[in-house]
């Protein structure tokens, strides 16, 4: 696999950006990883980088971006917070990533067992975490209404991550002109996901 040029990034579509991840994370569930030269890629990479994605992700120690989707270096943007929450940081990385730097799709992914939006459900309230999990307990609170799930159940926790992830790709639009005249003007695509930590499978929608 040879490093992104501007020429083969800039040649994408949204779509075959999309299917790239798609590939990657197929390559990484079946074991038949890329086998690539990192410390080529450094050299690559040194005076330019032309990344075809941003992906907004969770701390997890079990979800880096760069490892489930068989990316290089110079390959992805790659964001990532607890609960894979938004804010106007994030969204001011997501304007560069894309208006500035050409990366042609953002995906937002959740994961399964996430300890932020347990935390969330929890009710947890600690130092500086605690503003962060009030951005998730907004979804909480959406789902516990909806009364299709047990709060106290494993599938209530599931069922919010996926909804953190809607809410947060309703919210990017919203919340950046820049982002939402992309979308508009058909230059990238907004998609979510949710990652299995059990299976290392990417769900995309
Ligand atoms: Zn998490």
């Amino acid at each position: 696999m040879v490093t992104l040029t501007r020429n083969m990034r800039d040649g994408l579509t949204p779509e075959s950006a999309l299917q790239m991840l798609k590939d990657g994370n197929h390559r990484f569930v079946t074991n038949l990883k890329m086998n690539r030269n990192l410390l080529q890629q450094v050299n690559d990479t040194s005076d330019e980088q032309y990344p075809f994605a941003f992906i907004l992700s969770c701390i997890d120690s079990r979800t880096s971006a760069e490892l489930i989707f068989d990316q290089g270096l110079g390959d992805i943007f790659s964001c990532r917070i607890a609960g894979n929450i938004l804010n106007e940081d994030i969204l001011g990385s997501m304007e560069f990533a894309c208006k500035v730097a050409g990366a042609k799709l953002v995906m937002v992914l959740g994961h399964s067992e996430c300890g932020a939006i347990k935390g969330a459900c929890n009710h947890v309230k600690m130092g500086n975490l605690a503003g962060l999990l009030k951005k998730i307990r907004v979804v909480v609170k959406e789902v516990s209404k909806l009364g299709k799930v047990d709060v106290k159940s494993s599938d209530f926790v599931e069922l919010v991550s996926k909804e953190n992830v809607k809410n947060v790709l309703k919210n990017i639009p919203k919340k950046s002109k820049i982002v939402r005249d992309l979308v508009k003007d058909e230059k990238i695509i907004i998609v979510g996901a949710m990652y299995d930590i059990s299976s290392g499978k990417a769900d995309f929608y």
